[in-house]
């Protein structure tokens, strides 16, 4: 394969076939590396712009059902100390944060069942009254009644990560969860009128290139409005504990692949990335990603928000990681910016591009 030829295509329409895929995540020479990650940040550039969105990441639960082999918050995990906030300690952060100019927040938690559809809908109809913000959920798998509810409430968007497109590796990672109903709930949430964020780790136990060009095929037929990608990172108290975590070198040729089928799909600078490398989300920034999700979690709470160890901005108070993100941004030449930062895909929405 010619790859001046190659990463002409990803730059002029990004359609690429599974075989230029493989080729490309194969791609290990330094300067060919640098060469796709250049074209993940001109397409990003020519389809997105230069501002970088700031979402503001509340994680709301420890407390999880699910058994998910590579995660901290595991329901068989007792090592660690659960806790959960209050609809009200919610709904101040949140309305608080959006009086900090914070114009999106995103409600994340392990997959919990006390918080009750109605309760979550409440929680979204009192921050849609009190602030001029975007609502974005990420709650994990629910009926399709909860997730109409919340979107009648007036939630904007739904993270919901596929993990892994590939079927097999799917239920390696997760022994309690289907695979039909993960592909599903991600279905419904989109005809249910959310902005949708997929997304999926990298470097997982058991993960070959090729269940990796996998996910990335799934980004180009599925087009989410959003995409995150990190690595994964083998936590002590999981069956994955011994296990190698991701690079950065693939995490971000994920990250310019899913730029360059994607176009305008936003893309976070994860704080997986982060935590592994001290410039990771610079790098990713500058390889297709153009979203970074501070953690604006009580502190009291946030270190018990194990999904992986040695997490970044674990013990910064908000007001200085306030600041530290936008110097970040503006650091790789870029922008931060001032609207909700809506889907690009949704006519009417987002930008428009
Ligand atoms: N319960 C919610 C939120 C899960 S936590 C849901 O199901 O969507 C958010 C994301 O963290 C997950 O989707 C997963 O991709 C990521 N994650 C969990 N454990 C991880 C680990 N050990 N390393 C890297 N990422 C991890």
């Amino acid at each position: 394969m010619n790859l001046d030829k190659l990463l002409e295509k990803c730059i002029d329409n990004g359609d690429l076939t599974r075989d230029d895929i493989v080729y490309l995540l194969k791609l290990d020479n330094e300067s060919d590396v640098s060469r796709l990650l250049n074209a993940g940040d001109s397409v990003r550039k020519a389809c997105c712009g230069d501002a970088v969105q700031i979402r503001a990441l509340i994680e709301f639960s420890n407390v999880c059902a699910r058994h998910c082999n590579y995660c901290g918050l595991r329901a068989p995990n007792t090592k660690i100390d659960r806790y959960r906030m209050s609809p009200d300690e919610i709904v101040d952060l949140a309305v608080y944060l959006n009086g900090k100019g914070l114009k999106t927040v995103v409600l994340q938690s392990g997959e919990d069942p006390h918080y009750t559809a109605d309760m979550i809908a409440d929680v979204v109809k009192r921050i849609k009254a009190q602030a001029d913000t975007a609502v974005t959920l990420c709650v994990g798998e629910r009926p399709y009644d909860d997730y109409k509810l919340w979107k009648e409430a007036g939630a904007d968007r739904y993270l919901l990560r596929h993990e892994a497109a590939n079927r097999e590796l799917y239920k390696q990672l997760h022994p309690d969860s289907d695979y039909d109903n993960r592909m599903r709930c991600l279905r419904w949430l989109r005809e249910l009128g959310y902005q949708v964020g997929a997304g999926c780790m990298v470097g997982c136990p058991g993960q070959t290139v090729e269940h990796l060009a996998d996910d990335i095929e799934f980004f180009r037929d599925f087009q989410p409005d959003m995409a995150g990608i990190g690595p994964f990172i083998a936590h002590p108290d999981t069956p994955f504990h011994d296990t190698d975590c991701g690079t950065v070198e693939m995490t971000l040729k994920m990250v310019a692949l899913a730029r360059i089928v994607t176009r305008n799909a936003l893309l976070p600078a994860t704080t997986a990335i982060g935590s592994i490398s001290e410039l990771g989300r610079e790098m990713a920034l500058q390889a297709g990603a153009d979203v970074v999700m501070p953690n604006y979690t009580p502190l009291k709470y946030r270190e018990r928000y194990e999904i992986y160890p040695n997490k970044r901005c674990i013990s910064e108070d908000p007001e200085q990681c306030h600041s530290c993100m936008r110097l970040r941004i503006i650091s790789t030449g870029r922008t931060v910016s001032t609207d909700h930062g809506h889907s690009r895909k949704v006519p009417g929405v987002g930008g428009g591009r």
